[in-house]
């Protein structure tokens, strides 16, 4: 068995090659194999899977390229992450690519496909609209449809008709992989000192570019270390940082949330891993049914989503609650329309709930962190000294 070290140091580097290498070799094992990538938050990784490829999610390159061309492509005055990855694109990184799913998340990643497109970069892009009528037969049936759509894509080019059993199978594969993602987050929440929001970042992000039975062992790992007392507790508020959730915020930032006073215990970091909440059915004649209803019933919050009859400020609150935190962290990526426009009605609530909170916005190459240093110590240190309730009493 690996150290923790060994098993951080390996998420770390698999987490930010930007050449997808375990992906890359993954696929040169088996000429049926497809790499689909796709943008962030969500995507229904399991009928990837199913039908013998690998979702590779595409977050951005950070401050590990720099960006020239893609600049050229964008007006200013939006976020970064769509510029990294058009360099990306253009660089060839993506040649070993057979396809791309963009999800309607914002105007932004719409015309990302559209650029993809008219790039000629891999052999299929979809641009997959979620449902916003959260009736089965409705919202249900329209999901389905956009699932046969990609599955259909992939066989044009794998050949691979995908059986119930395989779907069921992969759905297995996910909740595990789910499940195990909330059981180290419940695990922090009460012993956030075993493991870092940092190095818990790199676990969970590594995710996202291997194959999902390597994870689960991975994570397995983890679940057992952080069972055992390990580290030392020290006097910090307990937070959750929200509005994170596409654009990524550079490690520098999380490192120094939690050096400056905080523990995060909650966050929207790489939402996708854990969009579902709970298990999906895995033993069904109708996996695509499960999936979707999964989707339509049991998503997370999110400001890619809006459902009226389950607004996300309710589940904010609730989310806060639940995790028992002395504070939010509302951290976005510059120009992000959906978290920024969720703003204002998340801070009204917390307003009228008592709830203390600070926010900020920061880049994917951030790389000055001493005014949210700054910030988060002062926020930490308030809530120190003069908070005798925790959130919502
Ligand atoms: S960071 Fe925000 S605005 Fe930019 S692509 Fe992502 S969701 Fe859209």
């Amino acid at each position: 068995m690996k150290s923790l070290n060994n098993v951080i140091e390996e998420c770390k580097t698999l987490a930010f090659d930007l050449k997808f290498t375990r992906a890359r070799e993954w696929k040169a094992e088996d000429e049926n194999r497809v790499i689909i990538g796709y943008m962030p938050i969500y995507i229904p990784r399991e009928i990837i899977h199913a039908a013998n490829g690998l979702a590779v999610g595409i977050l951005g390159v950070g401050d590990r390229k720099q960006v020239i061309k893609g600049d050229a492509f964008y007006q200013s005055y939006i976020c970064r992450i769509p510029r990294g990855i058009i360099e990306l694109a253009l660089d060839n990184h993506f040649k070993d690519f057979d396809g791309f799913i963009f999800p309607s998340i914002c105007d932004v990643i719409r015309n990302l496909s559209g650029m993809f497109q008219l790039l000629k970069v891999g052999t299929f892009i979809n641009y997959l609209d979620f449902p916003q009528n959260f009736q089965s037969e409705i919202g249900g049936s329209f999901y389905q449809n956009e699932m046969y759509y990609i599955l259909n894509e992939i066989k044009k080019i794998n050949g691979v008709e995908v059986s119930t059993d395989q779907l069921n199978n992969s759905i297995k594969l996910y909740n595990k992989n789910r499940k195990l993602i909330e059981k180290i987050y419940n695990t922090r929440q009460n012993f956030p000192w075993r493991l870092s929001a940092e190095e818990f970042y790199y676990i969970i992000r590594a995710g996202m570019v291997m194959p999902v039975e390597e994870h689960n062992n991975i994570l397995e790992e983890v679940v057992e270390y952080i069972s055992m007392e390990n580290g030392e507790p020290m006097d910090k508020i307990k937070v959750m940082v929200i509005g994170s959730f596409c654009e990524q915020p550079p490690v520098g930032l999380i490192k120094t949330i939690e050096m400056a006073g905080c523990y995060i215990v909650e966050d929207d970091f790489t939402l996708g891993s854990r969009w579902i909440q709970g298990d999906i059915e895995d033993d069904t004649d109708n996996p695509l049914n499960a999936l979707s209803d999964a989707f339509l019933k049991r998503s997370t919050f999110s400001s890619s989503i809006y459902d009226i009859e389950n607004p996300k400020e309710k589940r904010l609150l609730e989310l806060a609650k639940n995790r028992n935190v002395d504070g939010i962290i509302f951290a976005a990526p510059s120009f992000c329309d959906p978290a920024l426009l969720d703003l204002p009605v998340y801070q009204k609530t917390c307003d009228e709930k008592n709830i203390r909170y600070i926010s900020f916005q920061y880049s994917e190459n951030t790389g000055q962190f001493k005014n949210i240093k700054e910030q988060v110590g002062a926020f930490s240190d308030s809530i120190k000294l003069w908070s005798e309730e925790l959130v919502g009493g």
